[in-house]
């Protein structure tokens, strides 16, 4: 009897004061969890929040971005709010602002070569391949990359290519990109990735490493780059491989 009042209370104060993001990882937990829901209302947050690019905002209501993250970390925090979460490994799936923000900055067309550096939970390579850009992404965690690919592979992103491996080497094979995007933070920008950047290229990442962090975006315009400072940020900083 107490249990079911305990539950009952519990059920009322959330409809009149839980904040949303929670009702989100209790929605998250239910069996039914309505992901479309929870999707629209990421995106309609992110419009609020300044993102105006349409294309950006469709492809990150399609994506199924609860599946990004592995079963075991699955609802401990609620996967549309607009917060990081936790994948394993020490490391996050990056806050839906942040993904719409740097994605929306780097203006990808369909048909592009992208490369992105932190692979991670494989979600930020999946809205820039719902842009219609072909993705190459590497991750230093080889148990990261594989869980990428396969969920990638899952969702219907298969054209996505996955490498474990090192950013700070790029991957030559395939450059030069249109755009590069990082999502772990180095201290200096990262010589070889601009090396395989194409000329009219854009690259943006966070720079600072594990202290103060800066967003930057980078253009080559006759081999030269010119740099923009852009918001402060915190990313995990981009180890050095051994
Ligand atoms: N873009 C990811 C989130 C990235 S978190 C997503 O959408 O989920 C940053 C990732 O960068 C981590 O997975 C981390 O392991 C990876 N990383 C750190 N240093 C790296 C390096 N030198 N090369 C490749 N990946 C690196």
């Amino acid at each position: 009897m107490k249990k079911v009042m305990v539950y009952f209370i519990v059920c009322v104060l959330s409809g009149l004061f839980l904040p949303s993001c929670l009702e989100n990882q209790m929605a998250d937990n239910k069996r039914n969890f309505d992901w479309g829901k929870n999707s629209a209302a990421m995106v309609q947050q992110l419009r609020t929040y300044g993102i105006k690019d349409v294309r950006v905002l469709k492809a990150m209501s399609t994506i199924r971005r609860h599946k990004f993250i592995p079963e075991e970390y699955l609802g401990l925090v609620a996967s549309y709010g607009d917060h990081p979460c936790p994948i394993g490994y020490n490391q996050t799936i990056s806050q839906p602002y942040i993904v719409a923000y740097m994605t929306e900055k780097l203006n990808v067309q369909p048909g592009e070569r992208v490369l992105e550096i932190g692979t991670g939970s494989g979600y930020q390579a999946a809205v820039l391949a719902e842009l219609g850009a072909q993705v190459y992404s590497i991750e230093i965690i080889p148990e990261l990359a594989d869980h990428a690919r396969k969920v990638l592979a899952a969702e219907g992103y298969e054209r996505v290519k996955v490498l474990a491996g090192d950013g700070y080497k790029g991957w030559p094979e395939y450059s030069p990109f249109d755009a590069i995007i990082v999502t772990c933070a180095p201290e200096d920008i990262p010589q070889n990735l601009v090396n395989q950047l194409k000329e009219g290229g854009r690259m943006i990442l966070p720079l600072g490493g594990s202290g103060r962090q800066r967003l930057v975006i980078l253009q080559k315009k006759e081999g030269r780059i010119q740099k923009t400072d852009d918001l402060p940020v915190r990313f995990v900083p981009m180890v050095h491989g051994s």
